[in-house]
């Protein structure tokens, strides 16, 4: 039995994030103000437009336009930032975009620039520049087919704060992808709160897990054309009430599903929860709207 008959959803889109109907060309006349902002210690300078840094960041527009002493000069220094990191930032203010180019070194993917990126873009406040960070490295990873290096691990682990959602996605790349020999076999140590995080979460069921699937309701005819569940391996009778997925036929019985959870594991399946469940697991929506695109036909929630 396949699923053949049912067409496939759309494929999974990028973050619909604000700063794409923050458009440059109806706004950028009403632009008057230019702020400075001293980046390093070296106190490299950046001349930005205000109105971007504060439409997109609560953090610029509590500096820029509250009454301290930088919304008067409209001057922020940023210290301890990395100059060259916080250019990226200003590209991305200014094109709604980030380059793929730019996390490429010597051929291979440079994930440390994306995770210093996201680190100041959690600093600055920046919402959507952290959710198309998210898009870029789920990206990255499933054209190169390659995960973090461990020295990538520390900058997740030491840099970034605890509950941010891009250590959900790392930990479902090591989960979801075989890595067990590049665990194995890495000559450089893994962080240590890495390794704990990643064998606690293959010991438990999680949502991700279900959620990467494409699911509709299914019902076997017959026992010809039934199949067992593949979380419980429980063959289902005729008629009983189940979900397929329409991208990998697996079929998954009512009471997995509403348990809502499965193992991660090394499997060679092509739905992953970075692409069925991107912007649900991954992204976050306080400041910024949902993304209103359709993810693997999903919709939004
Ligand atoms: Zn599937
Ligand atoms: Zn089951
Ligand atoms: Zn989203």
């Amino acid at each position: 039995m396949t699923l053949g008959s049912i067409p496939l959803p759309p494929p999974y889109s990028q973050a619909g994030t604000s700063s794409q109907r923050f458009s440059l060309v109806t706004n950028f006349k009403t632009f008057t103000t230019m702020a400075e902002i001293f980046v390093g210690p070296k106190e490299t300078r950046f001349l930005v437009h205000r109105e971007l840094l504060t439409h997109h960041s609560p953090f610029f527009t509590a500096a820029l336009n509250g009454s301290f002493a930088e919304s008067i000069s409209q001057t922020v220094k940023l210290p301890a930032e990395n100059p060259a990191i916080f250019e990226l930032c200003v590209g991305w203010l200014y094109t709604s975009q980030l380059d793929p180019l730019v996390f490429f070194k010597d051929g291979k993917p440079a994930y440390y620039t994306l995770l210093n990126l996201y680190a100041l873009a959690d600093r600055l406040a920046l919402e959507a520049l952290r959710n198309q960070t998210i898009d870029q490295i789920s990206d990255l990873a499933e054209q190169t087919n390659s995960v973090l290096t461990p020295s990538d691990t520390r900058i997740l682990y030491e840099e970034i704060r605890d509950n941010a959602p891009l250590r959900a996605l790392v930990i479902d790349l090591f989960a979801f992808k075989k890595t067990d020999k590049l665990l194995a076999e890495h000559p450089d140590d893994w962080h240590q709160l890495f390794l704990r995080d990643l064998t606690v979460y293959l010991k438990r069921p999680c949502a991700a897990s279900l959620l990467r699937h494409s699911l509709q309701l299914w019902r076997p005819v017959s026992w010809q054309v039934t199949k067992a569940c593949d979380e419980c391996s429980r063959v289902l009778e005729p008629g009983a009430r189940a979900s397929a997925c329409v991208s990998c036929v697996k079929v998954y019985c009512l009471r997995c599903l509403q348990r809502g959870e499965g193992k991660a594991g090394f499997e060679t399946g092509t739905c992953r929860p970075w692409k069925g469940a991107r912007c649900r697991l991954y992204h976050e929506h306080r400041e910024t709207e949902a993304c209103e695109d359709l993810v693997m036909g999903r919709g939004r929630e």
